[in-house]
């Protein structure tokens, strides 16, 4: 790693020409909620003016970039003999992503984990991530943000180029010979002890700045006791099944695979489409027999893949603290409500007190 500094003007210099040469993305503002607050989506942008720099925090996570909602897997075409000949494409244009915050580069490199790293590495997420050129920035919390007790509010690897606010300029991280021959061009400094004291004070305020925080320590063991809790329940008879929490959250990645033919038989194409583990026929067989058929079961395993599975098996939680599930979610489940209302059950258990339903 480089370190370096560069004045907001000159970085913004550095921006424009860099989008400006590239296919790029940033978060520009689309529209405002019912509340009247803004809502951001990684966009295509074609200069610095278009980039919304002061932004909070896209509605939907950058993994729409590696695991895109539908893609073809590959194609298959018959000719006229029966013969058959199958395509398969893992070709992804370079592309550019700017602004990414420390728990979207850190679901990132979970992502990596899991479809690179695993006994099938997956050559079309490869394809996009090796061509991808990934540009950080950090940002004071929102005020549901609980990145901080996941751990994920700083992050050291999985990006080319990260930007810290120091004031009048930006501290930067460079990460990739990449990153440091497109600054070659822009006036750098090397950074003076004023610039890494700013640079500590800057990374204190974020850290102090959480205003939610969720007690991780010993879970994956205290999510194995309460398997069988009636707070699943309770919390799956309000959800309504409807997947968004998946869709929104940087690392869920369940999909499932469909074949389409072509009307004259002459082709077909192998699709895979981001699915949700809280869809009612997730995980429905055939015969129409359906393994969790209550709301409370799907909720539980989403909660157990994110906060349980991974830890036995690779030493981390999925969940990165961004909280976009718990925003989009209609029917307010959010993690910290539910990993709290579990704790509380176990801390009352002893006194009688629980406020939580029987277990009958
Ligand atoms: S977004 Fe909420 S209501 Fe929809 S599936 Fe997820 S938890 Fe259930
Ligand atoms: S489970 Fe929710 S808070 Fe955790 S990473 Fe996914 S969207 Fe973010």
């Amino acid at each position: 790693m480089i370190y370096k500094v560069i004045s907001k003007s000159e970085f913004t210099a550095f921006i424009d020409a860099i989008v400006k040469a590239n296919n790029a993305y940033g978060p520009r503002r689309v529209d405002s909620d019912r509340n009247g607050e803004p809502i951001y989506k990684f966009m295509p942008v074609a200069s610095a003016d278009e980039i919304a720099f002061d932004y909070t925090a896209t509605h939907f996570s950058a993994k729409q970039f590696f695991l895109p909602f539908r893609e073809e897997l590959s194609h298959f075409s018959f000719d006229e003999q029966d013969n058959w000949e199958q395509h398969i494409r893992y070709e992804a244009p370079p592309t550019l992503l700017f602004g990414l915050r420390p728990c979207d580069i850190s679901a990132v490199n979970i992502l990596d984990d899991v479809m690179l790293r695993g006994p099938y590495p997956s050559p079309y997420y490869l394809a996009r991530r090796r061509n991808t050129f990934i540009i950080g920035m950090d940002h004071l919390p929102l005020p549901d943000c609980f990145c901080k007790s996941m751990n994920r509010h700083t992050v050291s690897h999985g990006f080319n180029l990260f930007c810290s606010d120091i004031g009048d300029s930006y501290y930067l991280s460079i990460n990739s010979s990449k990153a440091f021959t497109f600054l070659k061009e822009f006036e750098l400094r090397n950074p003076t002890p004023e610039d890494d004291c700013l640079l500590i004070e800057r990374r204190k305020l974020i850290k102090q700045s959480f205003l939610t925080n969720i007690e991780v320590t010993g879970l994956p063991l205290f999510l194995d006791i309460e398997f069988d809790s009636p707070i699943w329940e309770k919390w799956g008879d309000k959800c309504l099944n409807c997947g968004t929490c998946a869709m929104v959250c940087p690392t869920c990645y369940c999909y499932s695979v469909e074949e389409n033919f072509d009307i004259d038989l002459k082709g077909s194409s192998r699709h895979n489409r981001l699915y949700s583990c809280n869809l009612v026929d997730f995980a429905e067989v055939a015969g129409g027999h359906n393994f969790r058929p209550r709301n409370g079961d799907r909720l539980k395993y989403r909660y157990y893949h994110h906060y349980r599975g991974f830890s036995a098996n690779d030493n981390q939680q999925i969940c990165v603290g961004c909280n976009r599930c718990g925003r989009a979610c209609l029917a307010g489940i959010n993690p910290k409500d539910v990993i709290n209302d579990l704790r509380l059950e176990r801390e009352t258990c002893k006194t009688g007190d629980s406020p939580s339903p029987n277990r009958t």
